[in-house]
C-alpha cells in the first residue's frame, strides 16, 4: 500500500497548491482546474506512478524526450557519479571534462561533415543559436542581406521568438506574429491533406516545386531554410514522402540557402535511425537535437556545424568576430555526462537493431486502428505515431475545436493506464525505444478500446 503523503506534504496538499501556486505549459487553466490532476510520483522503464498508486504507460516518453526508460541505472549513475564531482561550471573561456568527452561523441555518430558543438539547455534555444550563427555567417562572408528564413507549414520549432518566427502553426503562433522574424512559409508536404489534391509522389514534387519558388525568388535575402526533417511534429506529425529531404538539401545549395535540420524531436533513434537525416544521406549545415539528446533526464540541447561556418567566426581579437552567444548553464557537466550515458547505452545494447520488431508491430497494431470509423489517417515513421480522427472519412471532415474528441480519447486512455497527448485531432504515439512487444501491445489495446469509447 501506498501512504497517503509524499514526504512532507499530503495528497489534498499537492492538489490545491497546484491550483493554487501553478500556471502551467500549454494549457487552459480553467479546464485543468477542474479536472481531477495527474500527478506523478515516480517511475520506472515505461511505466509510471501517479499520487493514488496508479500506473500508467509513458506513451509520449514524458513529452516526447525518454529514451530508455526512466530511472536508467547507468543514467543514474552517470549523474550521481559526476555530483561527486562537480555539479556545474561555465563553458565561457572554459571547459570541464563531460562536456569535452559528449561533444568528440556528438561529432562521430552525426551524420558526417558537421564537426563542431555548440551547446545549449533546451530545444528552442538551440534553433535561436542556429539562426543567430546562420545570420553571422552570412554577415561575416560579406552577404550583409541575406537575413531571412524560410520555412514550412505546421513547423515547430520553439517556443522563444526566433523559434516562433521560423515556425508555423497558426494556432500557437499567429497571436506574436508582430514580434517575429520575417519568413517565408513554403507548404508542407501533408499528404492526408495535400494542399494541391494530389496522391503521394505527386505532392512531394508539387511542394518541392512550390519551395524552389520561394528559394529562387529570395535567395539574395535568404540566409537559411529551418525544417524538421522526415517528421513535422508539433504540426501533427506529418510524415514526409520519401525523397522529399533530400529534394530540400538539392534546392538549398542550389540557391545559396543553408539549411538547418531540427531533430530535436526526430533525433536519438525515434526514426528507426540515430538521426532522421541518415534516412536520405543528408548532412545539413546546422543541425539542432535536445529531447533525447540524454535519454529525457535534464535540460540539454547541442547545435552542431560544419568547418565552413565555424571558420567564418576566427579572427583576431581586433576584428571583435565571436558568436556573440552564450547561456548559463551551457554545457552543464551533469547533463553532458547524461547524455555520454545515454549514447553508450544504444551501442551496449544495440537499441536501434532492437527497434525493427516494435517498429514492425506498432505498423500492425496502427493498421487495425482503421477499423475504427473516426480514424482518418494512419502516419509512422520509426517509432513515431499520429492517428488522425475525422468526423467523416469520405469528406475527411475534421472534429470541430469545440468537440475536443482528441482530449475525449486521451481521457479514455488514461483510465486504462496509459498516457498519451493529442495535438488537437491528431493522436500522438511515441513511446520509449525501451518498450517492449508485450508493453507496445497493450498500448495499442488501450488505444484501441479508447477510440471506440470516445467516437463511437
Ligand atoms: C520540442 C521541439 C522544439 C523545442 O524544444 P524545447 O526544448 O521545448 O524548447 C524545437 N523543435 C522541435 C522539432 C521540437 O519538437
Amino acid at each position: 500500500m501506498r501512504k497517503q503523503t509524499y514526504e512532507d506534504i499530503s495528497k489534498e496538499q499537492v492538489e490545491n497548491w497546484d491550483k493554487k501556486y501553478l500556471w502551467h505549459p500549454f494549457t487552459q487553466m480553467r479546464d485543468f482546474a477542474r479536472e481531477e490532476p495527474l500527478i506523478i510520483v515516480d517511475g520506472k522503464g515505461v511505466i509510471l506512478r501517479d499520487i493514488n498508486g496508479k500506473e500508467y504507460i509513458d506513451g509520449i516518453s514524458s513529452m516526447w524526450c525518454n529514451i530508455h526508460g526512466h530511472r536508467r541505472e547507468e543514467i543514474d549513475n552517470a549523474i550521481k557519479d559526476q555530483l561527486d564531482k562537480v555539479a556545474h561550471t561555465t563553458l565561457l573561456g572554459m571547459s570541464n571534462i563531460p562536456s569535452v568527452k559528449l561533444a568528440k561523441r556528438l561529432v562521430e555518430i552525426t551524420p558526417e561533415g558537421l564537426n563542431k558543438v555548440f551547446y545549449s539547455d533546451n530545444g528552442s534555444n538551440a534553433i535561436e543559436i542556429a539562426i543567430k550563427m546562420a545570420f553571422q555567417y552570412w554577415q561575416y562572408k560579406g552577404y550583409k542581406e541575406k537575413i531571412n528564413y524560410a520555412t514550412l507549414q505546421y513547423g515547430y520549432h520553439g517556443d522563444s521568438l526566433g523559434a516562433v518566427g521560423v515556425s508555423g502553426i497558426d494556432i500557437f503562433h499567429s497571436v506574436f506574429k508582430p514580434l517575429l522574424l520575417k519568413s517565408f512559409i513554403a507548404p508542407s508536404p501533408y499528404c492526408y491533406r495535400c494542399p494541391y489534391g494530389k496522391d503521394k509522389t505527386s505532392c512531394s514534387l508539387e511542394c518541392l516545386e512550390k519551395l524552389e519558388e520561394v528559394l529562387s525568388q529570395n535567395s539574395d535575402t535568404l540566409a537559411a531554410m529551418v525544417m524538421e526533417p522526415l517528421v513535422q511534429g508539433a504540426g501533427g506529425m506529418i510524415v514526409h514522402p520519401d525523397g522529399y529531404l533530400s529534394g530540400v538539401k538539392d534546392l538549398c545549395k542550389r540557391y545559396n540557402t543553408l539549411l538547418i535540420a531540427d531533430e530535436v524531436l526526430v533525433g536519438f533513434g525515434r526514426t528507426g535511425k540515430m538521426f532522421a537525416c541518415e534516412h536520405e544521406e543528408v548532412t545539413p549545415d546546422i543541425l539542432t537535437v535536445s529531447k533525447g539528446l540524454n535519454g529525457g533526464y535534464m535540460p540539454l540541447a547541442a547545435t552542431l556545424t560544419t568547418d565552413e561556418i565555424y571558420n567564418a567566426f576566427l579572427g583576431k581579437h581586433s576584428e571583435q568576430k565571436t558568436f556573440f552567444h552564450g547561456h548559463t548553464y551551457t554545457g552543464n557537466p551533469l547533463a553532458c555526462a547524461a547524455a555520454l550515458a545515454n549514447i553508450n547505452i544504444f551501442e551496449k545494447e544495440n537499441v536501434l537493431g532492437g527497434l525493427v520488431p516494435k517498429i514492425r508491430g506498432l505498423q500492425e497494431k496502427l493498421e487495425q486502428l482503421k477499423q475504427v470509423k473516426s480514424v482518418g489517417d494512419v502516419r509512422q515513421c520509426g517509432l513515431i505515431a499520429g492517428v488522425e480522427l475525422v468526423k467523416n472519412r469520405e469528406t475527411k471532415e475534421p472534429y470541430s475545436w469545440e468537440e475536443k474528441t482528441g482530449i475525449k480519447v486521451c481521457l479514455e486512455a488514461r483510465k486504462r493506464g496509459l498516457i498519451i497527448r493529442p495535438l488537437n485531432n491528431v493522436l500522438v504515439i511515441m513511446p520509449p525505444l525501451s518498450i517492449n512487444i508485450s508493453q507496445l501491445n497493450n498500448m495499442m489495446e488501450i488505444i484501441y478500446e479508447s477510440l471506440v469509447c470516445a467516437t463511437g
